[in-house]
This record gives C-alpha cells, structure tokens and sequence, in this order.
C-alpha cells in the first residue's frame, strides 16, 4: 500500500496540492481533525495566510498535535506553510510549530512585489517557480540542505523529516517535488517500520 499523504485544509489552496498529489500516485486525504491527521503518513501544510492558519490551528486544537505528528513523520510546508515549519518567524515575529531549523522572513520581497514567476536551479535543472507574497529564507540550520534556490536564495529546504519551500510547487506544471516528498515519505514509512522490527 503506498502512502496517504494528508493535506492540512483549514484555509489556503489545499485543492491545488491534492490534485497534485494525486499525479504522483499518492493517496490524498484533506486534514481538518485530529482523527483524520492520526490517518495519514505524511502532511502537506499548504499556502495562504500563515496568521489565520495558526489561529485556525488553535481553533481546532491541532497545533500541538500537527507538532507531535512532526516529531516522526514528515511535513511540507509551502509559503504559508513553511512559515509555519520554521524555528523562527521575522517581519513580525509571530509563533510556529519550530520543526525545521530556519529564519524566515513573511512577505520578505516587499509588499509591493504580491507575486512573481523566477526561474529556479532544483539540482543544476532550471525550473519556473511561482512566488506569492512569498517569505525569504533568511537564515538556515547547519543540519538543513539547500536544494533549490533562486539567485542567493533557498526557495527548496529540507531538514531531517521535513521539506519546506517558498514558492507554490501546485502551481506549476510536473509535480516533481511533490514525488519528491512522497519519496520522502515512504522512505520514513521504511524507517519506522525497521525500527518496530
Ligand atoms: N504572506 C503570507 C504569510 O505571511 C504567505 C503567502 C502565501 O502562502 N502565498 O502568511
């Protein structure tokens, strides 16, 4: 059985994600409880308003959990929710689940800038990128990999289970990072189950 990958779908453009999800063969599941989050292998924390999603987390009482859940399988948070995923959040300074060692910064491209397409080097390819009021990783963890940056910048990070970017994979043609993540997903799957073994 392949992974069910969940979808965090309080607010923001979750749809995006699952139909791009299910191009990579995954199974899909929208996340808005914790029972469905207890279903789930991996989760993807979409774009949208990081301040509202956090108070609809607390709303929902899943902030504790969804941190829980990142202690041993991974999340994917895109924009809004790599905002959400970072240890520390600039610009202002605003709470988060702190599961991947970074500084980000919200709206790091000004206000003025509300989106832009950039290309981006994902392992020496070019590829189109989408940025919508978009953070700027501004600091990242010695334990944390750059894959993908547009100029100076990390736009693609993954640190231990978890994979975080500032533009929209879902809103891109090929859903490359999205097998990415399954990938990884599968392979923390693989893991866990040795570990019981
Ligand atoms: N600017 C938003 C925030 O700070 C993120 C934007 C997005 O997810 N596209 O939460």
């Amino acid at each position: 059985m392949g992974p069910v990958i969940g979808v965090l779908a309080l607010q923001g453009d979750f749809s995006a994600h699952r139909n791009a999800l299910k191009q990579s063969g995954a199974q899909v599941l929208e996340v808005r409880s914790v029972a469905q989050l207890d279903q789930v292998d991996g989760l993807i924390i979409p774009g949208g308003e990081s301040t509202t999603m956090l108070r609809l987390l607390r709303l929902e009482n899943l902030f504790e959990p969804i941190r829980n859940f990142g202690q041993h399988k991974p999340i994917f948070g895109t924009c809004a929710g790599a905002i959400l995923l970072a240890s520390e959040v600039l610009h202002p300074t605003q709470p988060s689940l702190g599961l991947l060692d970074m500084t980000v910064e919200r709206n790091g491209y000004g206000r003025q800038v509300d989106s832009h397409i950039a290309d981006i080097d994902i392992d020496g390819q070019v590829a189109e990128a989408v940025f919508i009021r978009a953070p700027i990783i501004r600091r990242t963890g010695p334990a944390v990999s750059v894959l993908a940056s547009s100029g100076e910048i990390p736009v693609l990070v993954q640190g231990g289970l978890h994979l975080a970017s500032t533009f929209h994979p879902e809103l891109s043609h090929g859903s490359s990072v999205h097998q990415f993540f399954v990938r990884m997903v599968e392979k923390a799957m693989q893991e866990r189950r040795s570990c019981l073994s």
